[in-house]
């Protein structure tokens, strides 16, 4: 094993941001939720935290963004705490769809009229409905209380722009909602599931609450000062796993293959990795390619897994 101190990892991954940093030239913003097209292109932030709790950061590692569609791993989380798995795969399934993020096409013709995982929209959205709380202030708290204490940062908010601007245009996601509940997939209320929906995807965090978070699902769900088991092992394992199949959509294929770490990924550019046993790793870079992965976050953690022999492929 090559020891390698904090100064110099910090030096190598500012290497490697600066090197993957022109790859969002390539890239587009968000456009379609209004407010995360203002986010400037140029930047990339990384942040490692392995099981101890120790944090190397490098280039734009304190920008902040929303959580977007990497809360789905924390919905997920929750609702498996709430109810176990029998009653969540009931509402969603395993399979990864090879289809964008916020298709609608399977979920009309596949029987039963079942997303296909609860890591695209449909899905997300299907297991939102099963967070337990009396009210959706309640349920929502709950959610950002999990990301709180996932995260070590009892700061973690709403970013209230991001939220307004994805609740006022976010069409497909309405649309989506309304098809599960004509065919039975939700119990609540669709606006009141949406609006939980929209406000988790609106969760700001850096790269530092990433890989914090990472390391603790790397951890099987302990806490890493205090080891507090703040969801099981087994649930951190069913993650990991919908994280590998589906977190980078239908890019979820050539992730595994390149970069070979279970991994979510956001429209707002973050990248949440979480590596069994070893680490967790927070990458941020808004530009996007054309399946909504961040472009120079995934050369960046491309590098790393390539040089750190970190793909759980060996
Ligand atoms: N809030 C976004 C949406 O529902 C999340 C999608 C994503 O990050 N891929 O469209």
């Amino acid at each position: 094993m090559v020891v390698v101190k904090a100064n110099e990892i910090q030096a190598q991954l500012q290497q490697w941001v600066e090197e993957c940093l022109p790859w969002a030239e390539k890239g587009e913003t968000a456009g379609y939720i209004p407010a995360l097209d203002k986010v400037p292109r140029d930047i990339l932030g990384v942040a490692i935290c392995d099981l101890e709790g120790n944090v190397v950061e490098a280039g734009d590692s304190d920008f902040e963004f929303s959580l977007q569609s990497i809360s789905k791993v924390f919905t997920l989380l929750l609702a498996l705490e709430d109810h176990g798995p029998e009653v969540v795969f009931n509402r969603v399934g395993m399979e990864p769809t090879g289809d964008p993020f916020n298709s609608i096409a399977k979920l009309e013709y596949l029987r039963p009229n079942k997303p296909l995982n609860p890591m695209i929209n449909a899905g997300a959205i299907a297991v939102c409905d099963l967070i337990k709380g009396n009210n959706i202030e309640e349920k929502f708290d709950r959610i950002r209380n999990l990301v709180r204490k996932l995260a070590n940062n009892p700061h973690i908010d709403l970013d209230q722009k991001v939220y307004f601007s994805e609740k006022q245009t976010g069409h497909r996601n309405r649309s989506l909602a309304y098809f599960l509940k004509d065919v039975d997939r939700l119990d609540g209320d669709v606006e009141d599931t949406l609006d939980i929906y929209f406000k988790q995807c609106a969760l700001t965090v850096c790269c530092r609450d990433l890989a914090y978070m990472g390391a603790v699902i790397a951890n099987g769900g302990k806490l890493l000062e205090t080891g507090e088991q703040v969801v099981r092992p087994e649930y951190c394992r069913m993650a990991k796993a919908f994280m590998v199949t589906c977190g980078f959509y239908n890019g979820s294929g050539q992730f595994a293959v390149e970069v070979g770490i279970p991994a979510k990924s956001g429209v707002s550019g973050g990248i949440l990795s979480s590596i069994p046993g070893r680490m967790g790793i927070g990458v941020v870079g808004p530009a996007l390619d054309d399946k909504g992965n961040s472009l120079s976050g995934e050369m960046l953690l491309a590098k790393m897994a390539r040089h750190w022999n970190l793909s759980i492929f060996v």
